[in-house]
């Protein structure tokens, strides 16, 4: 029997202390029926699998390696560390090991076009690329504000052939991408897939998004029996949405003996109320028609990598929290800063900001363990993106 409880309507645990969910308006929980419903036919359809793997290999480039990093390991004389390769992933991260699956489930379906939210613009670019492998026109909301930080980003979608809309209320972030999307796709659902971009929203989302990201942890789980011929001690991700870390972590959740860590962003320090931490500090609650750990609305979401500010997570991993499955702490922009940089000196890979996340733990814990046990931390992205940032903060 497996740890994780969750019921058909994607509602995780038992009791008082439930996650997960649908809290929407009847015209989007129709919409999302549908979506549930092909999911459930076509998620175990052979055919639909050797689809799902043949993109996963001759157009994203998997399986990426678990790569021992010695020079960073015996640095630090502890624990062995070993890095997840999603940063080798065409467009640089993970993202598109759920885009491919969800447009080829909305293929199935019949849609006709594709709409998608996007923050620092990442998820937007991954649509953005299967929409065009896949011939489909695609719509991607995105915050104003977030459209003039992220210029790039935007120059990339549109270069792809997708079509940017900003979304002007409130911060103009995006939650406001999110509230657009979700709008458009509960008015044009007939022949509309709405791509969303992590393991969060109402039921299926959650469980779709881990579903396709869980190659990671299968993957991961393969080469380090391989490798090491025994199961990590521990297995490490940044959590923003909680995708790149659900992915890791499902395949090892019912091996009790291995150690599950999600790191959250600490911003400027959960003291300062500046991060983007609501597994660290607050309470449950729904936001987006489900229910998770949320933050409270007096702090500013706030981190120094774009892809993990946001003010809600995952609802499993709410779950595995409550039921103390996972352990969830935060680690400060400094200290991300400062992984970004050492790994790429000791290992020439420039990580993300937000793998620099993980990195930064994993550097803390290492040292204080033996040198035969290992760690597996999610390298979900690669830091190209970042570096005219970080070298305007260094400089
Ligand atoms: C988007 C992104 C994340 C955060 O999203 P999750 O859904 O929490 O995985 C982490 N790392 C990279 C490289 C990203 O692009």
């Amino acid at each position: 029997m497996s740890v994780v409880k969750v019921t058909q309507d994607g509602v995780f645990g038992e009791g008082e202390m439930t996650f997960g969910g649908s809290f929407v308006p009847d015209v989007l929980q129709n919409a999302l029926n549908r979506v549930a419903e092909a999911f459930e036919k076509y998620k175990d359809d052979p055919e639909f699998i050797r689809e799902y793997h043949y993109y996963m290999k001759d157009y994203v480039g998997r399986e990426n390696p678990l790569y021992y990093a010695k020079n960073l390991s015996d640095k630090l004389g502890g624990a062995k560390i070993y890095l997840k390769r999603e940063d080798l992933n065409h467009t640089g991260a993970h993202k598109i090991n759920n885009t491919i699956g969800q447009i080829l489930l909305a293929k199935r379906m019949g849609a006709k076009r594709i709409i998608a939210e996007t923050g620092a613009g990442q998820h937007g670019v991954a649509t953005a690329t299967v929409a065009a492998l896949f011939n489909m026109p695609c719509t991607i909301y995105m915050g104003e504000v977030d459209m003039q930080r992220q210029a790039l980003n935007v120059f990339r979608m549109e270069l792809l052939g997708s079509k940017v809309v900003a979304a002007k209320s409130g911060n103009r972030t995006l939650k406001e991408a999110v509230d657009e999307a979700l709008m458009d796709f509960a008015t044009n659902h007939e022949d509309t897939f709405y791509l969303l971009g992590s393991a969060v929203g109402p039921h299926p989302y959650p469980l779709m998004v881990r579903h396709f990201q869980s190659i990671i942890g299968r993957e991961a789980k393969a080469q380090i029996l391989e490798k090491e011929g025994r199961l990590p001690d521990y297995v490490v991700a940044c959590v923003g949405g909680g995708s790149n870390a659900i992915g890791l972590f499902y395949p090892f959740v019912d091996d009790l003996s291995v150690k599950i860590v999600g790191v959250e962003p600490g911003g400027k320090g959960i003291s300062t109320g500046f991060h983007a931490a609501p597994l660290t500090a607050g309470k449950p609650d729904v936001i987006h028609g489900f229910k998770c750990y949320v933050m409270d609305e007096a702090e500013k979401c706030h981190s120094i990598a774009a892809g993990l500010d946001y003010p809600g997570v995952g609802p499993e991993h709410s779950y595995y929290k409550s039921i103390g499955r996972a352990e969830y702490l935060s680690v400060e922009d400094q200290e991300a800063l400062d992984a970004f940089v050492t790994l790429s000196k000791t290992e020439g890979i420039i990580p993300a900001l937000e793998s620099s996340h993980a990195i930064a733990y994993a550097m803390k814990l290492a040292p204080t363990l033996p040198k035969d046990q290992i760690i597996i931390v999610n390298l979900s992205g690669r830091g190209d993106k970042d570096v005219a940032q970080v070298s305007e903060m260094l400089n």
